[in-house]
C-alpha cells in the first residue's frame, strides 16, 4: 500500500514514529548477538512460605545487559523476542542455566528447594518443550519436582487445546506447573478446572492496592479462597509491606515473594542468604 501512495506516504511517518522504528531495529540487531555474547544473566528471586518463614523456591528472572544499551528491562526485550522467535533459544538458554544452578547449590548443600523458571507461550507452541525439559533434567540430573515452570494467565487462557495437552504431559514428567499474574488475564473458570496446575500466583496489581476493605483486598482474598478450594497453591507477587505480609497471613496465603523479603539478586548473592 506504501507503494502505491508514493513519496507522500514517507511524511505521514513522524520523526519520533522513526525514531522509534529504528529504535526497536537496533534492539532486535543487539538481541539477536545478544546470546552468543553472554550478554544475559539470570537473577534468583526468593519465595518464602508464610507459616514457616522458609525459603521454599527461587524464580530465575532473565537480565539483558548490553555493552551499549546498559541493562534492558525482560518487560522491554521479551515481547521482542517473541516477535522474533529469539525467545526459543533465549529460552533453553535460561531453563538450561537456571536447572544447573540449583542442581549446583543442591550439590553444596543448600537446602533443596524449587525453581521457577517463566516460560511464553511461544515456547509451548514449539514442538519440542517437551523433549527439551525432560533432555534438560536428565543433562543436569536435577530431580523433575524441584522445577516449576510458570505460565501467565493470559497465554494458558489463550492458548488452544495443544497447551493443555503439553501441560499433562509436562506434570507426567514430574515437573509442577503455575499460573502467572492471575487474576490479570481473562482466564474462564472452566479453563482453570482443565489445566493441571499446582499452583497460582496472584498478579501483583492486587497485592499493590491491598488497603482494609478495598476492591483489591476482596479479590486478594478471593484468589486466595479460590487456590484452597481447588486444593492448589497460591503465591502473592509484589510484597512490599509488613502490612500486606500480615494480611497473607491472617489470610493463609501460602507463600510469598516480593522486595518486603528479597529482591531478585544475582546468583553469588543467593548463596549467603542460607
Ligand atoms: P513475572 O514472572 O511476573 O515476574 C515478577 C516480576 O515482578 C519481576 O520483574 C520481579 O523483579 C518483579 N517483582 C518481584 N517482587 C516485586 C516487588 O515487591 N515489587 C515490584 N515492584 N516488583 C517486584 P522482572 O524481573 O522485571 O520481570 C518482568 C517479567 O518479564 C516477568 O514477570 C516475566 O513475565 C518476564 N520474564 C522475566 N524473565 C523471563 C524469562 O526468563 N523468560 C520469559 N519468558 N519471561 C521472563
Ligand atoms: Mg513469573
Ligand atoms: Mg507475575
Ligand atoms: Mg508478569
Amino acid at each position: 500500500a506504501s507503494k502505491e501512495k508514493g513519496k507522500n506516504q514517507y511524511t505521514l511517518c513522524s520523526p519520533a514514529m522513526k525514531e522509534e522504528v529504528l529504535q526497536k531495529t537496533q534492539l532486535t540487531n543487539s538481541l539477536y548477538r545478544a546470546l552468543e555474547r553472554n550478554e544475559f544473566v539470570l537473577h534468583y528471586q526468593p519465595q518464602v512460605s508464610v507459616s514457616t518463614q522458609e525459603i521454599v523456591g527461587l524464580e530465575a528472572l532473565i537480565r539483558w545487559n548490553n555493552p551499549e544499551l546498559g541493562m534492558i528491562s525482560p518487560a522491554t526485550f521479551i515481547p521482542l523476542a517473541e516477535q522474533t522467535g529469539l525467545i526459543i533459544p533465549i529460552g533453553q538458554w535460561v531453563l538450561e542455566t537456571a536447572c544447573r544452578q540449583i542442581k549446583e547449590w543442591q550439590v553444596m548443600g543448600l537446602p533443596p528447594i524449587r525453581m521457577a523458571v517463566n516460560l511464553s507461550l511461544v515456547q509451548f507452541q514449539e514442538r519440542n518443550l517437551l523433549s527439551l525439559v525432560g533432555g534438560i533434567l536428565n543433562e543436569t540430573g536435577l530431580e523433575a519436582k524441584y522445577l516449576e515452570l510458570e505460565i501467565t494467565e493470559s497465554a494458558a487462557a489463550d492458548g488452544e487445546d495443544d497447551i493443555v495437552h503439553v501441560l499433562h504431559e509436562l506434570k507426567e514428567l514430574g515437573v509442577s506447573l503455575s499460573i502467572d499474574d492471575f487474576g490479570s488475564g481473562y482466564s474462564s473458570l472452566s479453563r482453570l478446572k482443565t489445566l493441571p496446575v499446582d499452583r497460582i500466583k496472584i498478579d501483583m496489581q492486587f497485592v499493590r492496592g491491598i488497603s482494609t476493605g478495598n476492591k483489591d483486598e476482596a479479590i486478594a482474598k478471593t484468589i486466595i479462597q479460590l487456590a484452597k478450594n481447588l486444593e492448589l497453591q497460591v503465591i502473592a507477587e509484589g510484597v512490599e509491606t509488613a502490612s500486606q505480609v500480615e494480611f497473607f497471613n491472617t489470610y493463609k496465603c501460602d507463600e510469598i515473594q516480593g522486595y518486603y523479603f528479597y529482591k531478585p539478586m544475582p546468583a553469588s548473592e543467593v548463596e549467603g542468604i542460607f
